[in-house]
């Protein structure tokens, strides 16, 4: 176990896929940032890939005061193996306080790892930190099916780790100019029994809830099945994602990948389309943060006009073929 006095620094996992970085990185950084300062401690981002050297200027124009970076062939594509011998290597090294990352399949996948190796607890799938006056991580996740908000501390193990759902922070604006110390990492990636043979493409091209600047979401009012076609052509307009309520997707119509809501995904998007979904405060958790929110219901008092910055009373499917239609004319 890792002496707690010796520990200090809040840590936050910079994820890339194929050298970008991934958008919940940069809302780490921020909601990181407010962390450290909170503990009057720096703010280190851990980069593992391979020539993404440069990608480091970004993160500490995010507000990184250090970031520790290890490049190796190993390191370049995301392996379950090698990145816990090497994160917990820097860990039992530097000791932070807290280690955070996104709640992205990656991290799920190698963070309880970590934990284990370094003999400390993992809060997953946050929604919201703080930090008391002592220290201790005050880590915010949905519980029993999504019915109470439970917070989980960590009192005596560290570092305190959690993973963050994607969109439960807002990304801060970069300071041009700012820098940092950046610590260049020998690779440490010990025994790696994965090998990664191939990487495909998800064939349906689908843009992900999570990277989408505009989501078409459908809920019971759909009707079924083939009727997510209209939702589907509507959102490829704007290039942008097919989301869904919980009794679309509990209904079958739809994969519970789409799901957005307090046991599906949080987003955020610039557009967010409701069509023939009602309002429920579980799926108003998912999305009442989205920068405008456009309803289309045909019962004038449900409740997602409550939440809406246009609403429109009517038939959708009259409404969401004609709003296609008129895209396509443009
Ligand atoms: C613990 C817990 C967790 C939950 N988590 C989630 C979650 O993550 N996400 C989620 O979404 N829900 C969640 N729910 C379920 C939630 O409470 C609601 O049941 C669900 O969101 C309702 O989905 P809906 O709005 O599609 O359906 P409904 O509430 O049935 O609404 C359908 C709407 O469609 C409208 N409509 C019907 N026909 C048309 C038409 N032709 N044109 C226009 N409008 C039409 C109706 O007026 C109605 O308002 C959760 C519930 C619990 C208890």
């Amino acid at each position: 176990m890792i002496d707690k006095a010796s520990c200090s620094g809040v840590w936050i996992f910079a994820e890339q896929r194929n050298g970008a970085l991934q958008g919940v990185t940069f809302e780490l950084l921020a909601k990181g940032r407010e962390l450290a300062d909170k503990r009057g401690a720096k703010l280190a981002a851990v980069l593992f890939g391979q020539g993404l050297k440069d990608q480091c200027a970004d993160l500490f124009a995010h507000g990184a005061d250090v970031v520790y970076y290890a490049d190796a062939p190993a390191l370049a594509t995301f392996n379950s193996d090698a990145y816990t011998t090497q994160l917990a290597a820097l860990v039992q090294q530097y000791k932070p306080e807290i280690l955070l990352g996104g709640s992205t399949i990656a991290v799920r996948s190698f963070f309880p790892r970590v934990a284990v190796r370094v003999d400390t607890g993992l809060a997953s799938d946050c929604v919201g930190l703080d930090v008391d006056a002592a220290g201790v991580l005050q880590a915010v996740r949905p519980a029993y099916a999504g019915n109470v908000l439970a917070t989980i501390v960590c009192p005596e193990h560290r570092p305190q780790m959690a993973s963050v759902r994607a969109a439960a922070f807002k990304k801060g604006a970069p300071t041009s100019g700012r820098t940092g110390e950046l610590v260049e990492v020998p690779a440490a990636v010990g025994e790696v029994r994965i090998q990664i043979l191939e990487t495909v493409r998800d064939a349906s091209n689908q843009v992900s809830l999570a990277d989408a600047d505009v989501i078409v979401a459908g809920g019971r009012g759909i009707g079924g099945p083939a009727q997510f076609g209209f939702i589907q052509d509507l959102a490829a307009e704007f290039k942008g994602a097919v989301g869904a309520s919980r009794a679309a997707v509990d209904a079958g119509w739809i994969s519970a990948f789409h799901q957005v809501g307090q046991t599906g995904k949080t987003v955020k998007p610039k557009l967010y389309i409701a069509c023939g979904i009602s309002g429920a405060i579980q799926h108003l958790a998912g999305m009442g943060a989205s920068d405008f929110i456009i309803a289309i219901n045909k019962d004038a008092a449900a409740p997602i006009f409550d939440i809406a910055d246009i609403g429109i009373v009517g038939d959708l499917f009259a409404i969401v073929p004609a709003l296609t239609q008129a895209l396509k004319s443009r």
